[in-house]
């Protein structure tokens, strides 16, 4: 079954406007990933070039397009972890970087920490020469938008983006058997300055054991956390479920324990992969031997040969 790489685009609702683009971000970026793979790359370089590409897309919520802060600001949550060392990475609530996944990358193989946050963690993106890129090239129109809706009286953020879509993630086994996890975000809308959600915290916004396998994780992250969604997963791998059946145990499980909706991607290290959610949609691709798989609504799975163009699916392009 190996290699595979398995990517989402956020739990959530994708306005109809913007759903052809939001499969066509995540298909492009799952080609990234199987490319590296193919090339002999590792699952780790395969999710961080997959989660990079979908942070430089500003459609979605990670990197250039990330929501904003109840200030007006992006900060942003990102997590790696490596199946074979359980060593893992990430950054939390971080200003002015592109590309959030590659430093939490940098925290996990050059530092002997797991996580750094804030000032600390752009303090230490200078010290590796990552650039600092202006606050405004990470915001969209349609992110300050949200913002200035949200800040309206009665406004409900946590649900409106609930109805919407955006952060990212990927997991990847490589040729060797070996699994990895990546997810990037720019969070909840208006949340709180230095609020940090689930995406770096291992366990709930990702989790990879070349024992069991990997899983990236999107969804109300205050939520998320409650279950530790992608260890509870990796549980019920464990137990022996399918990477299929587990992943719906899990959204069954913070559905009807802590009212939660959310969406994963899953692998074993046996390369036997599932894109599965609660929410209305969730864009995912993933490739294996050669095709590509990818949808958005529930029940949705397109396939095609990895070398021909993206067909549009959805009337809106
Ligand atoms: N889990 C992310 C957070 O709470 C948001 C999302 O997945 O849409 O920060």
């Amino acid at each position: 079954m190996l290699p595979v790489v398995v990517v989402h685009g956020g739990a959530g609702h994708v306005p109809k406007e913007r759903s052809e683009k939001a499969t066509m971000g995540v298909s492009s970026a799952a080609r990234s990933g199987y490319l590296v793979l193919q090339g002999g790359g590792s699952s780790m370089d395969a999710v961080v070039a997959a989660v990079s590409q979908l942070e430089n897309n500003p459609l979605f919520n990670a990197g250039c397009g990330s929501v904003l802060n109840v200030k007006g600001e992006v900060e942003m949550d990102a997590l790696v972890m490596d199946g074979k060392t359980l060593c893992s990475g990430a950054v939390s609530a971080v200003r002015n970087i592109a590309n959030p996944v590659e430093l939490a990358r940098m925290v996990m193989d050059k530092t002997s920490h797991a996580c750094l946050t804030a000032e600390g963690a752009s303090m230490f993106a200078r010290s590796m020469g990552v650039p600092e890129v202006p606050h405004e090239s990470l915001v969209t129109e349609y992110s300050r938008m949200r913002w200035r809706k949200n800040l309206e009286p009665g406004a409900d953020p946590v649900a409106c983006q609930m109805g919407k879509m955006g952060t990212v993630g990927a997991v990847a086994v490589d040729v060797e058997g070996n699994v990895a996890c990546a997810t990037s975000t720019g969070g909840m809308m208006n949340k709180m300055e230095g609020r940090v959600g689930d995406t770096p915290c291992i366990g709930s916004g990702g989790y990879a054991d070349n024992h069991s396998g990997a899983v990236s994780t999107t969804g109300h992250g205050e939520t998320i956390m409650k279950v530790t969604l992608a260890r509870l997963i990796l549980f019920y791998m464990e137990q022996g479920h399918s990477v299929e059946a587990a992943s719906d145990m899990g959204l069954a499980y913070m559905k009807s324990r802590v009212d939660g909706l959310g969406g994963v991607v899953t692998v074993d290290p046996q390369g036997n992969w599932a894109a599965r959610f609660s929410s209305l949609q969730m864009a995912w691709a993933a490739a294996q031997k050669d095709m590509l798989h990818y949808g958005l609504y529930v029940g949705e799975h397109w396939s095609q040969n990895i070398q021909e163009p993206h067909s549009p699916h959805h009337a809106d392009i």
